[in-house]
């Protein structure tokens, strides 16, 4: 029986982490974390018994243990609480669904009690991947991807017999305005911005991946998890979403994996790696997708992918200003504060502002985000 914990079990990827529990039936869910929605949350604790619960606010957690009292579950909060979840004694995977840079110090604690990472948490490894690689390889913790591209990656390296990746073809839907102009894009409205082709996810996500910022995200999560330079990732807009990355060697081989969109195949294989499980669910047909179509990405229009390569060509806490800046803009876009161009605008100007710190520790991280953040205010209290 496998035992895992989740942060983030009340979100996109946690709940279909869950889904894969129930169906699979061989895996035992020993601790959660989430956030605020404790109505889900209790009916998790309810169907999968784990024995420690984390919840944001202390408040919450009042109520939880209020509402729980019939059961045999802990239920801490906080950082403090996140942190317990992750350290978790019983478990053995760690995985990481929340949003955000707070994934960061769970991580570390994760891996410092010897779990594996299945890493759905991209602005870990966006942030402080300098940090996390090199501890995760310290401590032999295997740091297995949840992300759709970076799992097709992982599955195209299997049997690479140690031959050095040349290039990553990392592939993107293009999202909702794919071959619009940036005079359309002047135009979009929330309502727009999150409806997905191909994709169903958490709101920040379907916003970043019409931007493609989210593409920019995984560029540099790649960087790390593969230990290869920004020139070796190549980004190609492929509409079907079929092809979900490959790798090309040196002989020129390209190696990929296809499947229709459904993220529990990632999930389930980082959580049963190197094993393959039955999974329910539609199948590729590749002659219902006859036609694979793959086209080079608009930077200027897509500004946001640009600014991913420069922030991590950069490096150092860079890439911190861009995820923090990105994450600050898309919530005042989502709650109709700017427009929807502002979110690349405000990126450009939070990592030009940002004073540059080469090898940032947790603490410099963790500043870089405040400061960014204190940076948009005044941005635009000024306006
Ligand atoms: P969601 O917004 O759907 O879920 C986020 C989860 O984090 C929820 O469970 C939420 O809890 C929890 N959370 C939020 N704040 C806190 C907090 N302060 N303390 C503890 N838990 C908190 O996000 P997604 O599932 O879409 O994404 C999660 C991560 O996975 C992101 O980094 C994303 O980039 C990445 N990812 C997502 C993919 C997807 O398909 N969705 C694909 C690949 C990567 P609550 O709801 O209870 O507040």
């Amino acid at each position: 029986m496998k035992k895992i914990a989740i942060l983030g079990s009340t979100g996109s990827i946690g709940t279909q982490t869950l889904d894969i529990v129930r169906e699979q039936g061989d895996i035992r869910v020993t601790a959660l974390a989430a956030g605020g929605n404790i109505a889900l949350l209790e009916r998790q604790i309810r169907e999968f018994g784990p024995a420690l619960v984390s919840v944001w606010e202390e408040e919450k957690a009042k109520e939880l243990r209020i509402k729980t009292k019939d059961l045999h579950v802990r239920v801490v909060s906080g950082m403090d609480g996140l942190l317990e979840v992750a350290a978790e004694p019983e478990s053995e995977i760690l995985v990481t669904a929340i949003v955000g840079m707070l994934g960061i110090r769970p991580t570390i604690a994760a891996i410092r009690a010897k779990k594996a990472i299945a890493l759905a948490n991209k602005e870990t490894l966006v942030t402080a991947g300098h940090i996390i690689m090199p501890m995760a390889a310290e401590y032999q913790v295997p740091i297995l991807p949840v992300d759709s591209e970076h799992s097709a990656i992982f599955q195209s390296i299997q049997g690479a017999g140690g031959n050095p990746i040349e290039k990553i073809l990392l592939t993107a839907s293009g999202g909702p305005f794919r071959g619009k102009t940036l005079a359309e894009l002047e135009q979009i409205q929330v309502e727009d911005a999150l409806k997905h082709p191909n994709w169903n996810m958490g709101k920040k996500i379907t916003i970043d991946s019409s931007t493609m910022v989210n593409k920019g995200l995984e560029v540099m999560e790649a960087k790390w998890l593969f230990g290869v330079e920004p020139k070796q990732i190549q980004v190609l807009v492929h509409p079907q979403s079929v092809v979900h990355s490959a790798v090309e060697y040196e002989d020129g081989a390209v190696i990929a994996q296809l499947g229709v969109p459904d993220m529990r195949l990632p999930i389930q294989y980082a959580l049963y790696y190197p094993k393959r499980r039955g999974l329910s669910g539609k199948r590729l047909d590749l002659f219902e997708t006859a036609n694979l179509s793959f086209e080079k990405p608009d930077m200027e229009v897509f500004r946001g992918l640009a600014l991913a390569y420069e922030a991590m060509r950069r490096g150092g806490n860079i890439p911190t200003a861009f995820n923090a800046a990105n994450e600050r803009a898309v919530a005042l876009f989502l709650d109709r504060k700017i427009r929807y161009l502002d979110i690349p605008e405000t990126i450009a100007a939070c990592m030009e502002h940002t004073a540059f710190v080469k090898h940032p520790d947790v603490e410099e991280i963790l500043q870089t985000e405040r400061e960014t953040y204190e940076y948009i205010d005044t941005i635009y209290e000024n306006k």
